[in-house]
Protein backbone atom coordinates (compact mmCIF):
# COMPACT_ATOMS: atom_id res chain seq x y z
CA UNK A 1 0.00 0.00 0.00
CA UNK A 2 1.15 3.75 -0.81
CA UNK A 3 0.44 6.10 1.58
CA UNK A 4 1.13 10.26 0.51
CA UNK A 5 1.88 12.33 3.61
CA UNK A 6 0.97 15.64 2.96
CA UNK A 7 2.01 19.05 5.25
CA UNK A 8 0.49 21.92 3.82
CA UNK A 9 1.52 25.67 4.92
CA UNK A 10 0.27 28.88 3.33
CA UNK A 11 2.40 29.08 0.93
CA UNK A 12 4.30 25.49 0.56
CA UNK A 13 3.40 22.00 0.50
CA UNK A 14 5.53 19.38 1.49
CA UNK A 15 4.95 15.90 0.90
CA UNK A 16 6.67 12.42 0.99
CA UNK A 17 5.16 9.12 -0.76
CA UNK A 18 5.69 6.04 1.96
CA UNK A 19 5.55 1.86 0.67
CA UNK A 20 3.94 0.43 3.68
CA UNK A 21 5.08 -3.10 4.68
CA UNK A 22 4.53 -5.76 7.04
CA UNK A 23 4.52 -4.77 10.34
CA UNK A 24 4.42 -1.28 9.58
CA UNK A 25 7.48 -0.76 8.42
CA UNK A 26 7.10 2.28 5.94
CA UNK A 27 10.14 3.16 2.96
CA UNK A 28 10.39 6.65 1.94
CA UNK A 29 9.73 6.06 -2.07
CA UNK A 30 10.34 9.96 -2.61
CA UNK A 31 9.29 13.66 -0.73
CA UNK A 32 9.82 16.81 -1.71
CA UNK A 33 8.02 20.39 -1.60
CA UNK A 34 6.57 23.16 -3.34
CA UNK A 35 8.08 26.26 -2.30
CA UNK A 36 6.60 29.82 -2.69
CA UNK A 37 2.90 29.11 -3.85
CA UNK A 38 1.29 31.61 -4.87
CA UNK A 39 3.92 34.34 -5.27
CA UNK A 40 6.96 34.62 -7.65
CA UNK A 41 9.72 32.31 -7.60
CA UNK A 42 7.47 29.05 -7.22
CA UNK A 43 9.60 26.22 -7.24
CA UNK A 44 9.35 22.05 -6.99
CA UNK A 45 12.56 20.37 -5.02
CA UNK A 46 11.51 16.31 -6.02
CA UNK A 47 13.68 13.49 -4.36
CA UNK A 48 13.55 10.23 -5.20
CA UNK A 49 16.20 7.48 -4.39
CA UNK A 50 17.62 7.35 -7.57
CA UNK A 51 17.25 10.90 -8.60
CA UNK A 52 16.74 14.76 -7.54
CA UNK A 53 14.52 17.38 -10.14
CA UNK A 54 14.42 21.09 -8.58
CA UNK A 55 12.74 23.02 -11.00
CA UNK A 56 11.27 26.52 -11.71
CA UNK A 57 7.42 26.28 -11.65
CA UNK A 58 3.68 28.08 -12.31
CA UNK A 59 2.17 26.73 -8.97
CA UNK A 60 -0.55 30.27 -8.56
CA UNK A 61 -2.48 28.14 -5.58
CA UNK A 62 -2.64 24.88 -3.77
CA UNK A 63 -4.57 22.95 -6.41
CA UNK A 64 -2.25 23.45 -8.97
CA UNK A 65 0.84 23.03 -7.01
CA UNK A 66 -0.76 19.39 -5.88
CA UNK A 67 -0.73 18.33 -9.59
CA UNK A 68 2.71 19.53 -9.82
CA UNK A 69 3.47 16.54 -6.87
CA UNK A 70 1.51 14.30 -9.09
CA UNK A 71 3.34 15.12 -11.94
CA UNK A 72 6.48 14.79 -10.54
CA UNK A 73 5.40 11.91 -8.49
CA UNK A 74 3.96 10.15 -11.76
CA UNK A 75 6.78 11.58 -14.44
CA UNK A 76 10.12 12.47 -15.23
CA UNK A 77 13.63 11.91 -14.15
CA UNK A 78 12.58 11.07 -10.31
CA UNK A 79 8.90 9.57 -10.80
CA UNK A 80 8.34 6.84 -8.19
CA UNK A 81 4.78 5.43 -9.45
CA UNK A 82 3.38 4.71 -12.35
CA UNK A 83 0.45 6.13 -12.01
CA UNK A 84 -1.86 8.80 -10.12
CA UNK A 85 -3.96 5.70 -9.23
CA UNK A 86 -0.97 3.82 -7.44
CA UNK A 87 -1.69 6.33 -4.30
CA UNK A 88 -3.83 4.50 -2.09
CA UNK A 89 -4.37 6.61 0.33
CA UNK A 90 -3.09 10.70 1.96
CA UNK A 91 -2.29 11.41 5.16
CA UNK A 92 -2.81 15.01 6.02
CA UNK A 93 -0.90 16.66 9.10
CA UNK A 94 -3.25 19.24 10.65
CA UNK A 95 -2.17 21.19 13.22
CA UNK A 96 -5.35 22.36 15.57
CA UNK A 97 -7.46 19.58 16.35
CA UNK A 98 -8.90 20.91 19.73
CA UNK A 99 -10.47 18.97 21.58
CA UNK A 100 -12.48 17.58 18.64
CA UNK A 101 -9.88 15.10 18.25
CA UNK A 102 -7.95 13.20 20.00
CA UNK A 103 -7.10 10.23 17.60
CA UNK A 104 -6.47 10.48 13.99
CA UNK A 105 -9.43 10.47 11.91
CA UNK A 106 -10.80 9.75 8.57
CA UNK A 107 -11.79 13.21 6.56
CA UNK A 108 -15.00 13.45 5.29
CA UNK A 109 -17.49 16.60 5.62
CA UNK A 110 -18.16 16.75 9.17
CA UNK A 111 -14.35 16.25 9.89
CA UNK A 112 -13.22 19.21 7.27
CA UNK A 113 -16.14 21.38 9.76
CA UNK A 114 -14.44 20.01 12.75
CA UNK A 115 -11.26 21.64 11.64
CA UNK A 116 -12.96 24.42 10.21
CA UNK A 117 -14.25 25.40 14.14
CA UNK A 118 -10.74 24.61 15.01
CA UNK A 119 -9.67 27.63 12.54
CA UNK A 120 -9.99 30.81 15.48
CA UNK A 121 -7.24 28.73 18.00
CA UNK A 122 -5.24 28.57 14.65
CA UNK A 123 -5.62 31.08 12.45
CA UNK A 124 -2.45 30.42 10.23
CA UNK A 125 -2.25 27.13 10.31
CA UNK A 126 -5.59 25.34 9.89
CA UNK A 127 -6.84 27.42 6.97
CA UNK A 128 -3.81 25.95 4.56
CA UNK A 129 -4.08 22.77 6.08
CA UNK A 130 -7.81 22.56 5.19
CA UNK A 131 -6.68 24.31 1.66
CA UNK A 132 -4.67 21.22 1.09
CA UNK A 133 -6.98 18.71 2.31
CA UNK A 134 -9.50 20.33 -0.45
CA UNK A 135 -6.72 20.10 -3.34
CA UNK A 136 -6.03 16.95 -2.85
CA UNK A 137 -9.77 15.74 -2.48
CA UNK A 138 -10.22 17.14 -5.63
CA UNK A 139 -7.27 15.87 -7.39
CA UNK A 140 -7.89 11.69 -5.43
CA UNK A 141 -11.47 12.04 -4.55
CA UNK A 142 -11.43 8.15 -4.33
CA UNK A 143 -8.65 7.27 -2.11
CA UNK A 144 -9.48 7.53 1.73
CA UNK A 145 -8.08 11.00 3.48
CA UNK A 146 -6.48 10.87 6.98
CA UNK A 147 -5.96 14.36 9.28
CA UNK A 148 -3.34 13.20 11.92
CA UNK A 149 -3.51 16.31 14.71
CA UNK A 150 -0.72 17.72 16.51
CA UNK A 151 -2.13 18.37 19.39
CA UNK A 152 -4.35 14.87 19.60
CA UNK A 153 -1.86 12.92 21.47
CA UNK A 154 -2.44 15.35 24.55
CA UNK A 155 -5.49 15.15 24.94
CA UNK A 156 -5.04 12.71 27.50
CA UNK A 157 -4.01 15.65 29.81
CA UNK A 158 -6.33 16.27 32.57
CA UNK A 159 -7.81 19.86 33.57
CA UNK A 160 -5.47 20.20 36.37
CA UNK A 161 -2.36 20.07 33.89
CA UNK A 162 -4.48 21.82 30.53
CA UNK A 163 -6.30 24.83 32.30
CA UNK A 164 -4.80 28.22 32.73
CA UNK A 165 -6.02 29.93 35.89
CA UNK A 166 -8.05 32.55 34.32
CA UNK A 167 -12.07 32.70 34.63
CA UNK A 168 -13.34 29.18 34.16
CA UNK A 169 -15.75 30.39 31.30
CA UNK A 170 -12.81 31.15 29.06
CA UNK A 171 -12.41 27.73 28.60
CA UNK A 172 -15.94 26.59 28.40
CA UNK A 173 -17.01 29.02 26.15
CA UNK A 174 -13.78 29.91 24.41
CA UNK A 175 -12.02 27.14 24.25
CA UNK A 176 -8.80 29.10 26.01
CA UNK A 177 -6.71 25.86 27.51
CA UNK A 178 -3.51 24.48 27.04
CA UNK A 179 -3.55 21.81 23.99
CA UNK A 180 0.17 21.38 23.01
CA UNK A 181 1.80 20.49 20.26
CA UNK A 182 4.44 18.49 18.31
CA UNK A 183 2.21 15.40 19.39
CA UNK A 184 3.09 13.18 16.30
CA UNK A 185 6.39 13.41 17.12
CA UNK A 186 6.50 12.59 20.45
CA UNK A 187 4.08 10.18 20.55
CA UNK A 188 6.59 8.41 17.88
CA UNK A 189 9.71 9.07 20.30
CA UNK A 190 7.47 7.21 23.39
CA UNK A 191 7.04 4.56 21.56
CA UNK A 192 10.46 4.14 19.76
CA UNK A 193 11.32 4.63 23.38
CA UNK A 194 9.51 2.06 25.27
CA UNK A 195 10.97 -0.44 22.98
CA UNK A 196 14.15 0.49 23.04
CA UNK A 197 13.48 -0.29 27.15
CA UNK A 198 12.03 -2.97 26.40
CA UNK A 199 9.28 -2.26 28.38
CA UNK A 200 5.38 -1.95 27.35
CA UNK A 201 4.49 1.52 26.38
CA UNK A 202 1.55 1.66 29.60
CA UNK A 203 4.39 0.58 31.98
CA UNK A 204 6.53 3.58 30.95
CA UNK A 205 7.07 6.87 31.96
CA UNK A 206 9.02 9.28 30.00
CA UNK A 207 10.32 13.27 29.40
CA UNK A 208 10.24 13.62 25.63
CA UNK A 209 12.23 16.92 24.48
CA UNK A 210 11.41 17.62 20.81
CA UNK A 211 14.20 20.17 20.03
CA UNK A 212 13.51 21.76 16.78
CA UNK A 213 12.83 25.17 15.44
CA UNK A 214 9.92 25.01 18.08
CA UNK A 215 10.54 23.65 21.14
CA UNK A 216 8.39 21.49 22.93
CA UNK A 217 8.87 19.15 26.21
CA UNK A 218 6.05 16.74 27.32
CA UNK A 219 5.60 13.94 30.22
CA UNK A 220 4.67 10.45 29.08
CA UNK A 221 2.89 8.49 31.90
CA UNK A 222 2.19 4.98 30.90
CA UNK A 223 2.23 5.68 27.11
CA UNK A 224 0.06 9.17 27.43
CA UNK A 225 0.40 12.61 27.30
CA UNK A 226 -0.28 14.17 31.15
CA UNK A 227 1.69 17.34 30.03
CA UNK A 228 3.12 19.53 28.12
CA UNK A 229 4.57 22.77 27.37
CA UNK A 230 3.55 24.17 24.37
CA UNK A 231 -0.19 26.00 25.35
CA UNK A 232 -3.15 27.14 23.64
CA UNK A 233 -0.31 28.25 21.19
CA UNK A 234 2.89 27.36 19.76
CA UNK A 235 4.50 30.38 21.84
CA UNK A 236 4.27 28.95 25.51
CA UNK A 237 7.13 26.82 27.32
CA UNK A 238 10.93 26.33 26.08
CA UNK A 239 12.95 28.89 24.26
CA UNK A 240 12.39 28.32 20.57
CA UNK A 241 14.10 29.43 17.18
CA UNK A 242 12.02 32.86 17.21
CA UNK A 243 9.34 31.87 19.58
CA UNK A 244 10.20 33.21 23.36
CA UNK A 245 8.46 30.96 25.17
CA UNK A 246 7.47 31.65 28.46
CA UNK A 247 6.91 35.34 29.70
CA UNK A 248 5.40 37.11 32.20
CA UNK A 249 1.81 38.14 31.04
CA UNK A 250 2.34 41.91 32.31
CA UNK A 251 5.26 42.25 29.92
CA UNK A 252 2.95 42.15 27.22
CA UNK A 253 0.75 45.11 28.74
CA UNK A 254 3.52 47.38 29.23
CA UNK A 255 4.77 46.98 25.43
CA UNK A 256 1.81 48.00 24.69
CA UNK A 257 1.29 51.00 27.37
CA UNK A 258 4.80 52.41 27.44
CA UNK A 259 6.47 51.24 23.97
CA UNK A 260 2.94 51.78 22.13
CA UNK A 261 3.29 48.78 20.38
CA UNK A 262 -0.19 47.79 18.67
CA UNK A 263 -0.81 43.68 19.07
CA UNK A 264 0.39 42.55 15.76
CA UNK A 265 3.86 43.85 16.61
CA UNK A 266 3.63 42.31 20.15
CA UNK A 267 2.51 38.98 18.44
CA UNK A 268 5.20 39.92 15.58
CA UNK A 269 8.14 40.63 18.50
CA UNK A 270 7.13 37.28 20.57
CA UNK A 271 6.68 34.45 17.84
CA UNK A 272 9.12 35.77 14.94
CA UNK A 273 11.79 37.88 16.49
CA UNK A 274 12.38 36.08 20.12
CA UNK A 275 13.89 33.14 21.16
CA UNK A 276 17.75 32.16 19.85
CA UNK A 277 17.29 35.17 17.16
CA UNK A 278 16.22 37.57 19.48
CA UNK A 279 18.68 37.11 22.55
CA UNK A 280 21.47 36.55 20.25
CA UNK A 281 20.85 38.79 17.38
CA UNK A 282 22.28 35.91 15.29
CA UNK A 283 20.20 33.65 14.34
CA UNK A 284 17.17 31.47 15.12
CA UNK A 285 19.46 28.50 13.86
CA UNK A 286 20.67 26.57 16.73
CA UNK A 287 24.30 25.38 14.79
CA UNK A 288 24.76 29.36 13.98
CA UNK A 289 24.54 30.50 17.32
CA UNK A 290 26.51 28.07 18.63
CA UNK A 291 29.17 29.00 16.18
CA UNK A 292 28.97 32.73 17.21
CA UNK A 293 28.86 31.79 20.93
CA UNK A 294 32.62 29.91 19.71
CA UNK A 295 33.54 33.08 18.15
CA UNK A 296 33.41 35.12 21.39
CA UNK A 297 29.34 36.81 20.82
CA UNK A 298 28.55 36.68 24.53
CA UNK A 299 24.59 37.80 23.53
CA UNK A 300 25.24 34.05 21.37
CA UNK A 301 26.39 32.47 24.56
CA UNK A 302 24.02 33.82 26.61
CA UNK A 303 21.00 32.87 24.45
CA UNK A 304 22.40 28.91 24.65
CA UNK A 305 22.81 29.24 28.50
CA UNK A 306 19.10 30.57 28.61
CA UNK A 307 18.03 27.68 26.34
CA UNK A 308 19.33 25.29 28.63
CA UNK A 309 18.37 26.36 31.65
CA UNK A 310 14.41 26.62 30.85
CA UNK A 311 15.28 23.29 29.45
CA UNK A 312 16.06 22.07 32.34
CA UNK A 313 13.85 24.08 34.83
CA UNK A 314 11.11 21.93 32.57
CA UNK A 315 12.67 18.07 33.04
CA UNK A 316 13.21 19.00 36.73
CA UNK A 317 9.33 19.78 36.93
CA UNK A 318 8.42 17.34 34.78
CA UNK A 319 10.36 14.87 37.02
CA UNK A 320 8.43 15.76 40.08
CA UNK A 321 4.69 15.52 38.00
CA UNK A 322 5.79 12.02 36.96
CA UNK A 323 7.74 10.87 40.28
CA UNK A 324 8.95 8.06 38.99
CA UNK A 325 11.37 8.68 35.03
CA UNK A 326 12.23 5.58 33.23
CA UNK A 327 14.16 7.77 30.13
CA UNK A 328 14.31 11.28 28.91
CA UNK A 329 14.15 11.67 25.34
CA UNK A 330 15.83 14.15 22.88
CA UNK A 331 14.61 14.48 19.57
CA UNK A 332 14.68 17.07 16.96
CA UNK A 333 17.08 18.82 14.88
CA UNK A 334 18.70 19.99 18.33
CA UNK A 335 18.11 17.00 20.36
CA UNK A 336 19.69 14.89 18.00
CA UNK A 337 22.63 16.43 17.24
CA UNK A 338 23.84 18.71 19.62
CA UNK A 339 26.00 16.96 22.23
CA UNK A 340 26.59 20.00 23.50
CA UNK A 341 23.13 21.53 24.47
CA UNK A 342 22.69 17.63 25.65
CA UNK A 343 25.67 17.96 27.63
CA UNK A 344 24.44 21.69 29.57
CA UNK A 345 20.91 20.66 30.21
CA UNK A 346 21.48 17.63 31.87
CA UNK A 347 24.65 18.84 33.99
CA UNK A 348 24.01 19.64 37.40
CA UNK A 349 20.77 16.52 37.25
CA UNK A 350 22.66 13.72 38.79
CA UNK A 351 21.62 13.69 41.81
CA UNK A 352 17.71 13.61 40.02
CA UNK A 353 18.45 10.47 38.30
CA UNK A 354 20.36 11.64 34.98
CA UNK A 355 23.46 10.30 34.56
CA UNK A 356 25.08 11.19 30.97
CA UNK A 357 27.79 9.38 29.74
CA UNK A 358 30.17 11.95 28.26
CA UNK A 359 31.50 9.40 25.23
CA UNK A 360 28.73 8.27 24.49
CA UNK A 361 27.02 11.38 24.22
CA UNK A 362 29.47 12.88 21.69
CA UNK A 363 29.01 9.23 19.69
CA UNK A 364 27.44 9.16 16.55
CA UNK A 365 24.23 8.99 14.99
CA UNK A 366 20.77 6.87 15.05
CA UNK A 367 18.62 5.89 18.23
CA UNK A 368 20.72 5.54 21.06
CA UNK A 369 21.39 5.41 24.71
CA UNK A 370 23.60 7.80 25.85
CA UNK A 371 23.21 7.53 29.60
CA UNK A 372 26.07 6.31 32.01
CA UNK A 373 25.74 2.62 32.68
CA UNK A 374 24.88 3.36 36.43
CA UNK A 375 22.37 6.22 35.37
CA UNK A 376 19.28 5.58 37.20
CA UNK A 377 17.13 7.85 34.34
CA UNK A 378 18.13 6.53 31.15
CA UNK A 379 18.94 9.28 28.33
CA UNK A 380 17.59 8.02 24.73
CA UNK A 381 18.46 10.23 21.56
CA UNK A 382 16.02 9.16 18.83
CA UNK A 383 15.74 10.75 15.65
CA UNK A 384 11.84 11.44 15.41
CA UNK A 385 10.16 10.30 12.13
CA UNK A 386 6.50 12.49 11.80
CA UNK A 387 5.63 11.71 8.20
CA UNK A 388 5.96 7.85 8.97
CA UNK A 389 3.94 7.92 12.21
CA UNK A 390 1.21 10.08 9.85
CA UNK A 391 1.71 7.16 7.32
CA UNK A 392 1.19 4.45 9.49
CA UNK A 393 -1.80 6.35 11.43
CA UNK A 394 -3.25 6.81 7.52
CA UNK A 395 -2.51 3.26 6.36
CA UNK A 396 -4.58 1.59 9.82
CA UNK A 397 -7.54 3.83 9.40
CA UNK A 398 -7.81 3.92 5.79
CA UNK A 399 -7.64 -0.34 5.97
CA UNK A 400 -10.70 -0.06 8.20
CA UNK A 401 -8.41 -0.10 11.87
CA UNK A 402 -9.42 1.42 14.81
P1 LIG B 1 12.00 21.80 12.30
O1 LIG B 1 11.48 22.12 13.65
O2 LIG B 1 11.82 22.89 11.32
O3 LIG B 1 11.61 20.42 11.79
P2 LIG B 1 14.58 20.62 12.87
O4 LIG B 1 13.99 19.57 13.76
O5 LIG B 1 15.30 20.20 11.64
O6 LIG B 1 13.57 21.76 12.49
O7 LIG B 1 15.62 21.44 13.79
C1 LIG B 1 16.27 22.56 13.32
C2 LIG B 1 17.23 23.05 14.40
O8 LIG B 1 18.18 22.00 14.66
C3 LIG B 1 18.02 24.28 14.00
O9 LIG B 1 18.09 25.17 15.09
C4 LIG B 1 19.39 23.70 13.72
O10 LIG B 1 20.43 24.63 13.92
C5 LIG B 1 19.45 22.60 14.74
N1 LIG B 1 20.54 21.66 14.48
C6 LIG B 1 20.69 20.79 13.47
N2 LIG B 1 21.89 20.16 13.54
C7 LIG B 1 22.52 20.65 14.64
C8 LIG B 1 23.77 20.42 15.28
N3 LIG B 1 24.64 19.55 14.80
N4 LIG B 1 24.05 21.11 16.40
C9 LIG B 1 23.19 22.01 16.90
N5 LIG B 1 21.98 22.28 16.36
C10 LIG B 1 21.66 21.62 15.24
Amino acid sequence: MNVLVVNCGSSSIKYSLFAMGEGGSADVLASGIVERIGEAGSRIRHEAAHATDVRDVTAPDHQTAFALVVEALTRGPAAAISELARIDAVGHRCVHGAERFAESALVDEEVIGAIEACVPLAPLHNPPNLIGIRAAMALMPDVPHVGVFDTAFHQTIRPHAFLYAIPYDLYTEHGIRRYGFHGTSHRYVSQVAAAMLDRPPAETNLITAHLGNGCSITAVRGGASVDTSLGMTPLEGLVMGTRSGDIDPAVIFHLMRTLGMNVDQVDDLLNRRSGLLGLSGVSNDMREVIRAAEAGSRRARLAIEIFCYRLKKYIGAYTAVLGRVDALVFTGGIGENSADIRGRTCAGLQRLGYVLDADRNAAAHGSRDVAAAESPIRILVIPTDEEAMIARDTARIATGGA
